[in-house]
């Protein structure tokens, strides 16, 4: 496997809570993996502490080979806003301004001029169904387009990694099924790694690999094979 992202033998610590009690975890390029595991488990911990977000106690994340947990904080934004791209539950576009421009705004933080910005992020729009919605504001969007629109903003950097935070979280089955598939299709497609939180199985289940997270450990590793 072509390692993009690796954790290992993560420590997290909060108070006298172990949310992460050493994590091991390898994600290859164009793999999708999918955390599962109760609520308090450490799902989310895990998933921050692979974005850079938090820092580990104890431990090692590496990028290509590269250790970004001793980075500093100005280079381990940078790297974030370079090599990741996040999807959230929901909620996370600006009301104010255009599809495009939402899913272009990664780039535009990256100093690339607007129209290049917004060219480039609406190369995504057709693959992602939402030809014709560009200039919508966010709310003359569903749930679905907002989210489809989310994840054109996650791949316009070309990213490594792909983040996602419970993405199906607010939308209903069908259209959770329809998004997931997108966004599996589409990490494939630009061979970036994807790293999924989600309590759904039903989702999970679009993922190469599910990790189930217990205590702040990895209880057990199922591999599917692509439905
Ligand atoms: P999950 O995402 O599986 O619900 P979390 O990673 O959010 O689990 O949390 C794992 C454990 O760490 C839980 O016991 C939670 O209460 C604790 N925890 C998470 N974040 C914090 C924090 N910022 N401060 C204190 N405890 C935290």
């Amino acid at each position: 496997m072509n390692t993009v992202l690796a954790g290992l033998g993560l420590t997290k610590k909060y108070g006298s809570t172990l949310a992460l009690d050493g994590v091991d975890i390898r994600v290859g390029e164009g793999d999708s993996l999918a955390i599962m595991g109760p609520s308090g488990s450490g799902k989310s911990t895990l998933l921050h502490v692979l974005a850079g977000i938090i820092r580990p106690d104890g431990g090692s994340v590496l990028l290509r080979g590269q250790h970004i947990d001793s980075l500093g904080e100005n280079k381990l934004s940078a790297l974030r806003r370079r090599h990741f791209g996040f999807v959230f539950q929901s909620g996370q576009l600006l009301p104010e301004l255009p599809a495009e421009e939402n899913a272009a705004l990664p780039l535009m933080l990256e100093g690339v001029a607007r129209r290049q910005a917004v060219e480039r992020a609406r190369r995504w729009f057709a693959p992602l169904g939402l030809e014709g919605l560009e200039l919508r504001r966010p709310g003359q969007l569903s749930g679905g387009q907002a989210q489809r629109v989310a994840i054109a903003r996650a791949l316009a950097v070309e990213p490594d990694v792909v983040f996602a935070d419970e993405p199906t979280g607010a939308l209903d089955q069908r259209t959770s099924t329809e998004v997931i598939q997108l966004l599996t299709f589409a990490c494939r497609e630009t061979g970036a790694a994807l790293v999924m939180v989600t309590h759904d199985a039903d989702m999970a289940a679009h993922c190469d690999h599910v990790l189930h997270v217990r205590d702040g450990r990895i209880s057990h590793h199922s591999q599917y094979t692509v439905t």
